[in-house]
């Protein structure tokens, strides 16, 4: 199975697309959290990217498109994948139709998740994940069951991101209605766009998609 979750800053898609990769065994592809690696590593890709991620807006389409034709080739895509953070721009949607067309791939699901701009900022400033796991949290609306411990591991190290601060978010809103709502229509067109109400809570919202998605499958 080959998705897309499309939706703004903070709309939940690291959230859900990583709930829908163990259940349908599937590998969840965050361009987001791929650029954060390399600029944690200074790379040539971090060192580009830093500045432009910083100020909340778009890292170049040539960049992020030789990543991802990377990252699909990786073993752990054979049984499909969930993109959370791409394609962004109309660019990169052509150039991932390409893509898979040269490798005889489908997409099967496109999926908006839609919520208000005032929720998402919320969402945003409230943001932290385990430094050591990765498990999301958020200050109101998923605390760790024990304060400052992870659920997931137990660490008591947490991270909040660089441009999840209330001066970058109002640019990354900008990019996405400017940049990135343009890819409705166009999935639209394909006959692919899905919706699903991400202003519910996080349960009804996985809900939602398993009802799109269909039952996981099967085990050998
Ligand atoms: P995205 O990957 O789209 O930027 P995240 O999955 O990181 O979004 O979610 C942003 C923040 O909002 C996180 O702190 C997360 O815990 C929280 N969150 C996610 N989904 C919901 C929801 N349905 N209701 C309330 N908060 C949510
Ligand atoms: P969000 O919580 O906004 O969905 P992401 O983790 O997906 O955040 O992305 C963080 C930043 O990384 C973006 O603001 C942008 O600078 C960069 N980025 C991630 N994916 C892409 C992409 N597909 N194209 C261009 N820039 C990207
Ligand atoms: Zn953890």
């Amino acid at each position: 199975m080959r998705l897309i979750l499309l939706g703004p800053p903070g709309a939940g898609k690291g959230t859900q697309a990583k709930r829908l990769e163990e259940r349908y065994g599937i590998a969840q592809i965050s361009t987001g959290d791929m650029l954060r690696a390399e600029v944690k590593s200074g790379s040539p890709i971090g060192l580009e990217a830093k500045a432009i991620m910083e100020r909340g807006d778009l890292v170049p389409d040539a960049i992020i498109t030789a990543m991802l034709a990377l990252r699909v080739q990786k073993p752990d895509c054979v049984n499909g994948f969930i993109l959370d953070g791409f394609p962004r721009t109309v660019p990169q949607a052509e150039a991932l139709d390409t893509m898979l067309r040269q490798q005889r791939m489908d997409l099967d699901h496109v999926i908006e998740l839609k919520v208000d701009d005032a929720a998402l900022v919320e969402r945003i400033a409230g943001r932290f994940t385990c430094a050591k796991c990765g498990e999301g949290y958020h200050d109101s609306f998923k605390k760790p069951a024990k304060a400052g411990v992870c659920d997931a591991c137990g660490s008591t190290d947490f991270v909040r991101r660089a441009d999840d601060k209330a001066e970058t978010v109002a640019a990354r809103l900008e990019a996405y209605h400017r940049q990135t709502a343009p890819l409705l229509p166009f999935y639209g067109a394909q006959g692919k766009l899905k919706q699903v109400d991400g202003m519910a809570e996080m349960d009804e919202v996985t809900r939602q998609l398993q009802a799109i998605l269909g039952p996981p499958p099967t085990k050998a």
